[in-house]
């Protein structure tokens, strides 16, 4: 089998509303590039990348000349005529690597007819657990609902997703408002939930100082982990020295060198795999082995996406032995997908491995083409920026916080900044 075309159209679905975080906010929706590539044998194997535009198109079109006769089947083969690691100094193309090997597992399981879990060991589970996901929100910019900006708004949303969706884990993304504050809500959450599972995850937000404190308030809590508290491997070894939460990061190790070192001197207790980042399901499989032997634990990490992402984040779950904690996903955040069917749901938290042969997914070529025209009209948007703070940038750490007594007072429209 050889590969005849790669095809990437980039797309923007809407958010319930906007999601904050410590660098900026989702402007109330997800700009997402997805991949086709066309195979001599009538197969088409989907692929998708976040961000986009036509330079992400461009990207994947010219990987053309690389790919055009190569054999979806050689995997191996793919990854160094793409990725190879000293050309990568040059021309880093990890993430587009993932989207294109997702599309050759998918090319894969449906030539063979199996669903992709089969290509990479067999599930261990039927079903996927996810958490919560909880955000800081801007209220939605045409409707004026969804805010989360205060504690009792935040156990609210909280209350109404796990209600909707069954979820026993909630991950709140913090970094918004100074670190006292978040406190309070991060309690009020423990406080509303007692059974249930916490993580605190402020996206590097915090010092060193402010992170060992925050820590240590929340001691005595149903933590599963600390994500991400400070920036630096060194600067979370201080932490992990002085608080007994263990530490997990979807930053600072991303690639096998920086696992190495993680292994060698640690810092951190979780390594939260992304299949974009890590480049793909399989190095996310490879890495996973690695903690497995030198007994790091790992979780599924989330970095904003659609149905096709989210098959290969269900793939990947389905197969770890040593998957216990629940992953994290944006995507009950969004209103719509680009897939068949619609939104996969989720049953007691849980979302259901594909069993169809390949990722399991299949493209709605109407909503491909309903929200690629809306990216058209739309363009992107800036995720490192605040749309309701225009002046300010992210410090790392931070010293500049969001006013959480403050309500929306947009000084961009969210829908159509740039
Ligand atoms: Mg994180």
């Amino acid at each position: 089998m050889k590969i005849t075309d790669i095809i990437a159209t980039t797309v923007t679905v809407p958010l319930e509303a906007p999601l904050r975080h410590s660098n900026g906010a989702h402007w109330g929706r997800f700009v997402r590039t997805i991949v086709e590539v066309h195979t001599d044998e009538g197969i088409i194997g989907l692929g998708e990348m976040g961000g986009g535009g036509e330079s992400a198109e461009q990207a994947f079109h010219g990987l053309k000349s690389y790919l055009v006769g190569h054999d979806p089947f050689q995997l191996e083969e793919l990854r160094f005529k793409i990725c190879n690691p000293t050309a990568s100094l040059y021309n880093n193309r990890t993430q587009m690597h993932a989207a294109i090997e997702f599309a050759c597992l998918d090319i894969m399981g449906q030539k063979l007819g199996v669903p992709v879990y089969k290509l990479l060991g067999g599930k261990v589970r039927d079903a996927v657990p996810f958490a919560s996901y909880l955000f800081f929100r801007l209220p939605n910019e045409v409707s004026g609902h969804g805010e989360v900006r205060t504690a009792e708004q935040l156990v609210a949303h909280a209350s109404e997703l796990k209600q909707k969706h069954g979820f026993t884990v909630h991950k709140l993304k913090g970094g918004v408002f100074h670190p006292e504050y978040e406190l309070e809500c991060y309690k009020a959450l423990a406080k509303a939930f007692p059974k249930d599972q916490l993580r605190y995850d402020p996206n590097a937000a915090l010092s060193v100082e402010e992170a060992i404190w925050f820590g240590k308030q929340i001691e005595n809590l149903n933590n599963d982990y600390l994500e991400d508290p400070t920036w630096g491997l060194n600067g979370n070894r201080r932490v992990r020295s002085m608080v007994s939460i263990p530490l997990s990061t979807n930053t600072l190790v991303v690639n096998f060198e920086q696992l190495a070192e993680n292994i060698l001197n640690p810092s951190i207790d979780v390594i939260l795999l992304d299949t974009t980042f890590w480049g793909g399901i399989r190095p996310c499989i490879k890495a996973a082995s690695v903690c497995e032997t030198f007994q790091l634990s790992v979780a599924v990490h989330s970095s904003g996406e659609l149905g096709i992402q989210l098959a290969t984040m269900l793939h990947l779950g389905a197969v770890l032995p040593n998957l216990t904690f629940a992953a994290d996903a944006h995507y009950h955040h969004l209103q719509d997908d680009i897939i068949e069917g619609g939104k996969l749901e989720y049953v007691n938290g849980a979302i259901q491995v594909p069993e169809t042969p390949g990722l399991g997914v299949k493209l709605n070529r109407d909503k491909l083409e309903e929200y690629a025209e809306l990216y058209r009209e739309v363009g992107g948007y800036a995720y490192d920026r605040d749309p309701s703070r225009k002046e300010w940038f992210p410090l790392i750490p931070n010293t500049k916080w969001a006013d959480p007594s403050a309500g929306r007072h947009c000084e961009v429209p969210v829908q159509h900044a740039r």
